[in-house]
């Protein structure tokens, strides 16, 4: 970690920072009116199958198991100013590292991206995840649990009257989620840069998420990552968004890392980040959220097509 004196961002709030995608695609997924029942059914037993599942596996970082790592986490949280969660490893060769359990959050990172970061690129992944803490991003990070596990068809199927809807409703959902999910991660990736303060930093721990390798490591390349970023300049919102419709289309939880770095490239040349980091930006006028594209019409239609007062039958319960 650098020497220098990270700034604390005091009384940061989150939409000094959130991307207006993520803003207009939550506000989506807000309005679908299923969605808070559903997350009240799921969120206790996924997170304490969760909590339980890390302390039965990981390693807990503290300040006696690995004290310098620990000495950067607790940094990051000081900076963020985001109560101290849990902080797990996991032997794994993965490039992952997430956040789970929105009642009591814990953060765990995997074996392999630790061992290619250096220290400030580890601080961004770090305050990019508690980020996701702070922006309250668990509670709907609950929804893509019932989805890969299949739990939504179960639930959905339970809706009295839900038949002729039951598919509908389902692609609904799992559009109007992916698509928010993919726009939180650049909130998120700023949060990670407002955390390290450090842009090249973050934009190396960025690259070697895109490409890696232990071999070549002393030639990656930041400038030339850089020039390949500027490549999707020529790209309008509207062209994004369609970029976005092929990324559900592959199924992806997260951006292309080249496009996460070309908007945390927009976010530094913009002056956001230096406005924050003098606490200009409370004083001044948050900007306006993007209106809504083509494909967040889906789900807001499909939204408008289930009924109001749906009733549940809670799985987990006999
Ligand atoms: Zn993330």
């Amino acid at each position: 970690m650098s020497d220098f004196d990270h700034v604390i961002l005091r009384d940061l709030k989150t939409d000094e920072y959130e991307h207006s995608l993520d803003r207009t695609t939550l506000d989506v997924l807000r309005k679908i009116p299923i969605l808070p029942k559903l997350v009240e059914l799921v969120q206790l037993p996924t997170s304490m199958t969760s909590r339980y599942a890390m302390l039965g596996s990981d390693l807990r970082v503290t300040d006696r198991q690995f004290p310098s790592l620990y000495k950067i986490f607790r940094k990051a949280c000081e900076v963020m100013e985001v109560p101290e969660p849990l902080f797990y490893i996991s032997t794994a060769p993965e490039l992952n590292a997430y956040t789970a359990c929105p009642d009591k959050p814990i953060v765990k990172m995997y074996s392999y991206l630790l061992d290619i970061l250096e220290e400030d690129e580890i601080m961004f992944v770090i305050g990019h995840e508690l980020s996701h803490i702070k922006c309250r991003h668990l509670v709907y990070t609950v929804l893509g649990e019932l989805i890969s596990t299949g739990v939504l068809r179960v639930i959905i199927s339970t809706i009295p009257g839900m038949g002729a809807l039951y598919t509908p409703a389902e692609i609904s959902l799992n559009y109007a989620f992916y698509q928010w999910m993919r726009a939180s991660e650049y909130t998120c990736d700023r949060g990670g840069f407002l955390a390290c303060q450090n842009f090249e930093a973050s934009c190396r721990a960025l690259m070697k998420l895109a490409g890696y390798s232990k071999t070549y490591a002393n030639e990656l390349n930041l400038d030339e990552f850089f020039e390949q970023a500027k490549a999707f300049d020529d790209l309008n919102e509207t062209a994004l968004g369609k970029i976005q419709q092929i990324l559900l289309s592959f199924g992806l939880t997260h951006p292309w890392a080249v496009l996460r770095v070309r908007e945390l490239m927009k976010f530094k040349d913009g002056g956001d980040y230096d406005r924050i980091l003098k606490r200009e930006m409370q004083l001044a006028k948050l900007p306006e959220p993007l209106s809504p594209n083509e494909e967040v019409g889906v789900s807001s239609g499909l939204a408008a097509a289930l009924p109001k007062d749906l009733k549940f039958k809670n799985p987990f319960k006999k």
